[in-house]
């Protein structure tokens, strides 16, 4: 079953979904204000959440 990131709108095997833990509630916020109509439990794809990760902490790995 595939699933479709909302973020990317890519589809990817289920697998990959993320569902952000609270402790990295800041990256919500980061998503929700470029993709205002996203939901937290809708979940994301590790590539966006690694990117939206990165963009907290630049400079980073
Ligand atoms: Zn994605």
């Amino acid at each position: 079953m595939q699933y479709r990131c909302p973020v990317c709108e890519m589809e990817m095997p289920r697998d990959l979904l993320v569902v952000i833990p609270h402790t990295e509630e800041h990256i919500v916020d980061i998503i929700k204000d470029k993709h205002p109509e996203w939901v937290e439990s809708n979940g994301l794809c590790k590539k966006c959440y690694e990117h939206y990760k990165q963009q907290l902490h630049p400079g980073k790995e």
